[in-house]
């Protein structure tokens, strides 16, 4: 008898299928059948694959099956690859392929002309927000598979662009979807940490998969602050607003307390969907001032629910921007919170010059298709060591084609086929 573990992962036994799971966020499905039917062919015996207590079984003495098992298991892991909160194919992007981190909004590193850059590891949810404006999360209707971009890679990545961006960076950890999702979430902050020109690591985070394990470790990697997305202190409410009828609202609080306990910084982003949560305004800026969030950062990052083209659309009225900071300054006086009506200099943001463009809009390229999009219809082209979004496109990875671009803002580049 044989037990075979690989590294950062464990095995779980699913009837017809052995179960890999990888640094907890992704899977992958091996047909124990298949795996049987190689021992055999190679040494030829007959054995029995199936797994117990977190290791791979088999019923045979051999290191060189051993040795089989192991390859065959991490030569076909990125082609099996899922992720476990999605459930959605996960195409692992490493050095190798020659993907550009620039260039598109889902994966990768976004500069908006400021000392914030946006670092983007993986794409994914693990709830469904009924205001979602990706369109994330397991129940998802347009989003047909994920990315998970190595973090050696993206932290090469990201040294270039903060070599050009300069000193005093905010790396800011965020995507379309949930950042905890991200395999290598440690990693990351500990190599942001490690960069010279980095002097905050702030995370986006709806709090689900944080534990008091998880926040020490981030601490010591040297994680500031989270912005910590929680829209109702109601349960009920909270797993309604959520898309989530597990949603654990008392662990999210906890862990809240639990970060800052640890030096993490915590701000509350709560999305306000006026006749939904607006009265619970009060409560929230109550509950920050007593568990003492917003030390070096505002406490509160109110959010007004706009709806977006490809994001999902609850049936509720929406307030205008004016209107919405007129709430918001009332609330500062009722409550004596400042500032609730945030400004970038309240995070230490200032403009900086943009990475330069490498396209402008009506230019026609010739770009070579790299990768699936992440919806029907889209695909990712690459020209000029940047990233493209090819929209309204039947082309197939491999293709050369010629594209419009249509959108450049920010340096996320959007083109059509012609
Ligand atoms: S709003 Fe954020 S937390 Fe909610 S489903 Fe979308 S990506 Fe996930």
């Amino acid at each position: 008898m044989m037990r075979i573990k690989l590294p950062n992962s464990y095995f779980e036994d699913h009837e017809s299928t052995i179960r890999l799971i990888w640094r907890e966020t992704l899977y992958a499905d091996f047909e124990k059948k298949l795996l049987e039917r190689a021992i055999k062919r190679k040494f030829r015996i007959k054995t029995t694959i199936s797994a117990e207590d977190g290791y791979l079984i088999v019923d045979a003495e051999n290191e060189e099956i051993e040795r089989l098992i192991t390859f065959l298991i991490q030569s076909h892991l990125g082609e099996f690859l899922r992720s476990r909160y999605t459930k959605r194919k996960v195409l692992y992007i490493h050095e190798g392929m020659n993907v550009p981190l620039l260039g598109y909004n889902a994966f990768g590193l976004i500069d908006r002309g400021t000392n914030l850059i946006q670092v983007r590891g993986s794409t994914g949810c693990n709830v469904s927000c009924i205001f979602c404006s990706v369109d994330e999360g397991p129940y998802s209707r347009t989003r047909i598979l994920d990315y998970v971009v190595d973090v050696d890679y993206l932290l090469k990545w990201f040294d270039e662009v903060a070599q050009f961006k300069g000193k005093g960076l905010e790396a800011h950890l965020d995507g379309q979807g949930e950042p905890l999702l991200y395999p290598f979430i440690v990693e990351l902050v500990q190599g942001l940490r490690e960069n010279p020109n980095v002097n905050i690591i702030s995370m986006q985070s709806n709090g689900i998969l944080l534990s008091d394990k998880l926040i020490e470790e981030l601490a010591e990697a040297g994680l500031d602050r989270v912005n910590l997305s929680i829209h109702s202190l109601d349960p009920e409410k909270a797993k309604m607003l959520m898309g989530m009828k597990n949603y654990d609202l008392n662990h999210v609080l906890e862990m809240a307390e639990a970060l800052i306990n640890a030096g993490i910084d915590v701000l509350f982003a709560p999305v306000i969907i006026f006749g939904i949560n607006d009265m619970e305004a009060e409560a929230f800026i109550e509950f920050a001032r007593r568990i003492g969030a917003g030390k070096r950062w505002p406490a509160l990052g109110f959010q007004n629910y706009v709806p977006y083209k490809f994001g999902r659309h609850p049936s509720v009225r929406f307030l205008s921007f004016k209107k919405f900071y007129t709430w918001l300054r009332e609330l500062e006086e009722k409550t004596g919170m400042r500032p609730l009506v945030l400004k970038p200099e309240h995070f230490g943001m200032h403009k900086r010059r943009f990475i330069p463009l490498e396209f402008h809009v009506g230019e026609v390229v010739k770009a070579k298709i790299i990768l699936p999009g992440r919806i029907e219809g889209e695909m990712l082209a690459v020209a000029r060591n940047r990233l493209i979004e090819v929209i309204n496109t039947h082309a197939k990875v491999g293709e050369e084609i010629k594209v419009k671009i249509v959108r450049t803002r920010h340096g996320i580049y959007v083109g059509m086929p012609i």
